[in-house]
């Protein structure tokens, strides 16, 4: 059977800080206890709305931020235990694409000194050959060599996308982390980004990990999702299986809002009542439910474990 390329086993990640007249310590649960398999060359998403915690997730996969607790396995090895060379190794393997690509591309630095940082840091080839490797990948995103001497505002939002996956790329990595690589770009941009990205994905082999809050952009792009609440993944299934039969009231919401182009599509919205609690001061029990209109007296006061569906369709809900 294929190993898994991550296994992420109880992520979590608290943050705390001071509020009201007496400063009183409040813990943030922005991540809850996640649990996550990817396996090689899958593309899984998050999805979820703002403030779920399907950021900090992925940052906490990475290690750009530590977690508080629970086990990040990468190729087996948990990369909290990791230090040294091994813990460079990983990072070299995983490598990020941010939602704002201008924001994280350096404006003092042309396109080309942008992409030959990480081949610097990681202490790959001559200036020479890494000239080589900088050219050939800046043509591969789409653009060509002859930009690499200009700077990151003389480009369109899209371009800059580009050059922030070419970044991710130049060091060959296995895994991708997606933040929200398109939601800052126009809906025509959106799907040459996409397609540039699954056209990678063949050619590099690679792992996505896409985190994205737009049900339509993760349906293009994903072979597995899962949907994250208040912390907490709540629902895990194959694409087609969560858009055809979501399970979890949550996603039934989400899916519900999501235009069908169809003039015979006559599902109902499903209006989620209030706005998403504080994961500083989460509810009880199933913390879904204040928003649920199934809500029933065990989901008040008792957490739900997981339910296997059907094969590899995983949901966290009282409902039989
Ligand atoms: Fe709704 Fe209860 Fe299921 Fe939570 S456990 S989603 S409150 S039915």
């Amino acid at each position: 059977m294929t190993q898994p390329l991550l296994e992420v086993k109880g992520l979590t990640k608290h943050f705390t800080s001071k509020q009201g007249l007496f400063r009183k310590e409040k813990v943030v649960r922005a991540v809850d206890g996640v649990d996550l398999v990817i396996y090689p060359g899958e593309t899984v998403s998050i999805v979820g709305e703002s403030g779920c915690g399907k950021s900090t997730t992925g940052r906490c996969i990475l290690r750009l931020i530590e977690p508080t607790d629970g086990q990040v396995l990468f190729e087996g090895k948990d990369i909290r235990r990791l230090s040294g060379e091994e813990l460079r190794k990983a990072r070299r393997d995983m490598q990020l694409v941010f939602q704002d690509p201008f924001a994280s591309l350096n404006p003092r630095k042309s396109v080309g000194q942008i992409l030959e940082d990480p081949l610097i840091v990681h202490g790959i080839g001559t200036p020479a050959e890494r000239r080589n490797k900088v050219e050939e990948m800046i043509e591969i995103v789409g653009l060509s060599k002859q930009q690499l001497d200009r700077f990151p505002h003389e480009f369109s939002g899209g371009q800059r996308q580009r050059i922030g996956i070419a970044r991710a790329l130049i060091l060959r990595p296995k895994l991708i982390v997606a933040d929200e690589p398109v939601s800052a770009l126009d809906v025509s941009i959106q799907a040459q980004i996409l397609n540039l990205m699954q056209d990678l994905q063949k050619e590099f082999s690679l792992t996505y990990l896409f985190i994205s809050h737009d049900l339509s952009v993760v349906r293009h792009i994903s072979d597995r999702v899962a949907v994250m609440y208040l912390g907490k993944v709540v629902e895990v299934a194959d694409k087609k299986k969560l858009y055809e039969q979501p399970t979890h009231p949550y996603t039934q919401a989400l899916l519900s809002a999501v235009p069908v182009p169809d003039p015979h599509h006559t599902a109902q919205r499903i209006i989620l009542e209030g706005d998403m609690p504080s994961p500083a001061n989460p509810p009880s029990g199933c913390t879904f439910h204040p928003r649920c209109r199934h809500c029933m007296d065990i989901c008040k006061t008792t957490a739900p474990a997981w339910k296997e569906r059907a094969d590899g369709h995983l949901v966290s809900c009282h409902l039989e």
